[in-house]
């Protein structure tokens, strides 16, 4: 059985204050599942201390990483002080860091290494563009993220590794991916990855996927067999779309 996930990426939503509120909020629901979030880093400490109380499990993690483990680098946060801070996992290769910030496949792969060695797990992003799928040809990319994002990375590591498949197009523009189209792809890169690192790893890996999820959408994208969970931007801000999409996955 795999885990099954419904993640939260807030982006650079959400003051300390706000993060507080939602998670009180969260918490005193009848909470049907667990949850995963990502808030921005300014509020992980205030919402561990408040998640520590919870009767059903909400994990916490970081938007992106640094690869280092510390150094001269204005700006950027390192994986042990996410996990200090209370983080459990870490979203990598988001699009709009590979996007916006530039971030190209080899620091993606430090960063996976990265969050391994702290003992994070890596929520890895892989997706293409809406002129790949076009073409036709969308897995060349996908399986380009995928094999050079994870070179080198260790077997006995991929029990602790989750990817979100999360197409370009489909991310904050209100174009969802069909269930067909999502489980297709998602049965796709499971067979990618069942022959390059073998059926078990295949079998057992969490692929989440993510891009305009909402409360109308979740239900029939989580029946698909090889859509283990989703990554939720938009719909993810507010506690009862949140709470919906949770309650979908029984
Ligand atoms: C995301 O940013 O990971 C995402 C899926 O966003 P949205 O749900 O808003 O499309």
């Amino acid at each position: 059985m795999r885990k099954k996930i419904i993640a939260a990426n807030w982006k650079m939503h959400k003051t300390v204050h706000e993060t507080e509120k939602f998670l009180r909020e969260l918490m005193s629901s009848d909470m049907p599942h667990e949850a995963w979030i990502a808030p921005p880093f300014t509020s992980l400490h205030a919402a561990a201390q408040i998640v520590s109380n919870a009767k059903v499990k909400i994990h916490l993690g970081g938007q992106n990483m640094h690869a280092a483990a510390q150094g001269a680098f204005t700006g950027e946060i390192s994986g042990s002080m996410l996990k200090e801070a209370g983080a459990s996992f870490c979203i990598i290769g988001h699009s709009e860091r590979r996007n916006l910030f530039h971030e190209n496949d080899a620091e993606i792969n430090a960063k996976l290494k990265s969050a391994f060695h702290v003992g994070l797990t890596p929520i890895f992003c892989v997706g293409e563009s809406a002129a790949a799928r076009d073409s036709g040809d969308f897995m060349d990319p996908i399986e380009l993220q995928l094999s050079s994002g994870l070179l080198g990375i260790e077997s006995p590591h991929f029990k602790n590794l989750v990817l979100a498949y999360e197409p370009i197009w489909a991310i904050g523009t209100g174009k969802a991916a069909t269930p067909q189209l999502a489980q297709e792809t998602h049965n796709k890169i499971r067979g990618y990855i069942a022959a390059k690192w073998g059926g078990d790893i295949a079998k057992s890996l969490p692929i989440l996927y993510g891009g305009s999820v909402n409360v109308a959408n979740a239900k029939q994208l989580l029946s698909e067999p090889d859509i283990d969970g989703l990554l939720i931007g938009g719909a993810a801000l507010e506690v009862q779309s949140y709470l919906s999409i949770l309650r979908q996955q029984q």
